[in-house]
């Protein structure tokens, strides 16, 4: 699965609370927690989808930009 164009990895800053769950799925890195929230680096974010399911709030998506 790769990047797909016209869409976006997303967090949703409402529900985030800034467990760090997330982070260590991602296999290259791109998740960084700032103030307890979730910050993503989207242009090297490969859409692979892995960290999605760890988030125990559902605050990540892959959305349509
Ligand atoms: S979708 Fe994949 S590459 Fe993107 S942040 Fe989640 S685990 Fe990392
Ligand atoms: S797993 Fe969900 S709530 Fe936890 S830091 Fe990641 S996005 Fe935020």
């Amino acid at each position: 699965m790769g990047r797909v164009p016209g869409y976006v990895f997303e967090v949703d800053e409402d529900k985030c609370f800034g467990c760090g769950a997330c982070i260590a799925l991602c296999p290259v890195n791109v998740l960084d927690l700032v103030d307890r929230m979730i910050v993503v680096n989207e242009e090297k974010c490969t859409h692979c989808e892995l960290c999605i399911p760890s988030c125990p709030v559902f605050a990540l998506d892959i959305v349509e930009n």
